[in-house]
């Protein structure tokens, strides 16, 4: 049986005081959550500050990005190496806000998949089709070319010690969620397709769903068989959204 994980993505948002504020408002709701894991993955200039106010929690956190190197000149990147002492758990990688807005490749994804790995965290491979691509039917042979993509450069049992986020990327940010029907086909495919290459692994991993995910929709999403969490962003802002979600799952 898969733990459920409820992952917030503030993206670039947050304050110094909006950020103790989070973190504590979740300290109470994480702990009363017994079955399941929650991590927040905040913008790298608070995460010593997350470190610090999460001390002696069960709330986790991560980046939102990483470089493929671990130091040397390459001004404005953040090394997984470093992510790892500040305690991070998790580094985002490939989010489709990446991938658009930063013309992050397969290739440099699944590069800074293996960077990731190597400095001992956890790996979110976020995958997703545009509205285009969903439109045309192509959803599925979107996510395989994205899958494939990393199991080609890292391995299929890499896949064992990461986290998959599917996000169709024409529900990020936009309040149209995928129903939770359309969400578990994804979700079942995928596995399906991880299966192809190894059962096991496919069996073990979580696959986790985002965009639009509110505290009205989580838990008929949650409740599906292969969504085994949320991504979630514009709702990880506010405690009583997210906290709202960590009840439902
Ligand atoms: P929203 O929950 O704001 O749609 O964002 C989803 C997302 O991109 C999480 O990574």
């Amino acid at each position: 049986m898969r733990q459920h994980l409820i992952m917030g993505n503030w993206k670039l948002n947050g304050t110094k005081a909006s950020v103790e504020a989070l973190v504590e408002g979740l300290k109470a709701p994480v702990a009363a959550a017994a079955n399941v894991e929650v991590a927040v993955c905040a913008p790298v200039i608070f995460l010593g500050q997350v470190e610090q106010l999460t001390a002696g929690s069960a709330l986790k956190y991560g980046s939102q990005d990483a470089d493929v190197h671990t130091s040397g000149a390459f001004t404005g990147e953040n090394s997984p190496v470093m992510l790892k002492e500040f305690g991070c758990k998790y580094a985002l990688v490939g989010h489709s806000e990446r991938r658009t807005l930063h013309a992050e490749t397969d290739a440099v994804v699944a590069a800074k998949f293996v960077a990731i790995q190597a400095a001992d965290l956890v790996p979110v491979l976020c995958i997703g089709e545009t509205l285009e691509q969903f439109e045309a039917n192509q959803t599925n042979a979107v996510v395989e070319a994205q899958l494939k993509a990393v199991i080609d450069v890292a391995g299929i049992e890499a896949l064992a010690k990461s986290v998959i986020a599917y996000e169709p990327v024409w529900a990020i940010g936009t309040g149209k969620t995928a129903t939770p029907e359309i969400a578990q086909a994804v979700h079942a495919h995928i596995r399906a397709y991880l299966a192809g290459f190894n059962a096991d692994v496919a069996a073990k991993v979580q696959v986790l769903y985002g965009g639009s995910m509110n505290a009205a929709n989580a838990a008929d999403l949650l409740a599906q068989a292969d969504i085994d969490g949320g991504l979630i962003g514009g709702a990880s802002l506010k405690v009583a959204d997210f906290t709202a979600i960590i009840e439902a799952a």
